[in-house]
């Protein structure tokens, strides 16, 4: 059960690339993921930590 709403994910952005961002839940524990630059950043307790050096490539394939 994803923990963020929608309007919160609206007003927030990636911090790297300015795009949307949508939730992910992977084994349990959330994550907010930008497809525009395929990162995830952490979610604890419900709070998004949105600080680019945070960022966690989801995809390395494509680097
Ligand atoms: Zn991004």
């Amino acid at each position: 059960m994803p923990v963020l709403d929608s309007g919160l994910l609206a007003v927030l952005g990636c911090p790297r690339c300015k795009g949307c961002l949508s939730v992910h839940v992977e084994r349990g524990l959330e994550t907010l993921r930008c497809a525009s630059c395929r990162c995830d950043w952490p979610v604890e307790d419900g709070v998004p930590h949105l600080l680019p050096e945070l960022g966690r490539r989801w995809d390395s394939t494509s680097e």
